[in-house]
């Protein structure tokens, strides 16, 4: 017999997938930080791998809003930043997985925006606190359809880009990613198990910057996919 719930569960995230009617249901969002050397730099930060281990954060499953939605301006912020990043989308999971055996878990790529509320970011990490709420809040994760690992490959090259109103904001590469896609996947499993569902936003190219209310953003992942939002009035 099922379980009774005292109220209604809520609605299951998921996402789009490319040329197929079935949902990708959403366990968890990961994110790492600082991903691409230019835009690291742009943060103040220095790029050098060394032998740091990447790190992450995470948004709510619930975070995920479709391409094509229109989403309110975020209260608590008056500068909502964009970030296009490459979105693996993973089928299988599991424990301490080794780089070489770690793209066998991904079933699918997408066009994904890492949106930020990033004065609250900014003022959490000069205060040393922790800055979940500039990233884990409402809406934070548009992301496009996946592209199934069976009809794309895995991408290690291509442009990745995004325009606010038809104006060019970012552009580079996925050859440029610091932290390779099987490299993100053994760092994470070492973390925390990863399970089919999970979603990992692998960071954003150089060109961040504020949304305003009624802005247009498109975003795109050459041979993955794209993703289109607005922002409300
Ligand atoms: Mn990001």
């Amino acid at each position: 017999m099922s379980a009774e719930f005292i109220f209604p569960p809520p609605p299951f995230p998921s996402v789009a997938i490319a040329q197929d009617a079935r949902r990708f249901p959403v366990r968890r969002i990961f994110c790492i930080a600082l991903n691409y050397a230019a835009h690291a730099r742009e943060m103040g930060k220095d790029p050098a791998k060394g032998g740091e281990a990447p790190v992450f954060f995470s948004k709510p499953a619930d975070a995920v809003v479709e391409s094509g939605a229109t989403i309110p301006y975020p209260t608590l912020t008056h500068d909502l930043h964009h970030e296009i990043e490459l979105v693996a989308a993973l089928g299988k999971g599991g424990a301490d997985i080794p780089a070489e055996r770690a793209l066998d878990c991904v079933f699918g790529y997408a066009a994904g925006i890492d949106l930020t509320r990033r004065d609250l970011q900014t003022a959490a990490r000069g205060a040393g606190r922790p800055w979940d709420m500039s990233k884990g809040f409402d809406h934070s994760a548009p992301i496009g359809a996946i592209s199934p690992v069976a009809a794309i490959g895995h991408p290690t090259r291509g442009r990745i880009a995004l325009s606010v109103n038809g104006v060019l904001r970012q552009a580079g590469d996925l050859g440029d990613l610091i932290w390779s896609v099987p490299e993100i996947i053994a760092a994470l499993s070492r973390n925390v198990a990863i399970a089919p569902g999970d979603l990992i936003f692998t960071g954003t190219p150089s060109g961040v910057g504020p949304l305003l209310p009624g802005d247009v953003v498109d975003g795109e992942v050459e041979h993955v996919g794209s993703v289109a939002v607005s922002i409300g009035k």
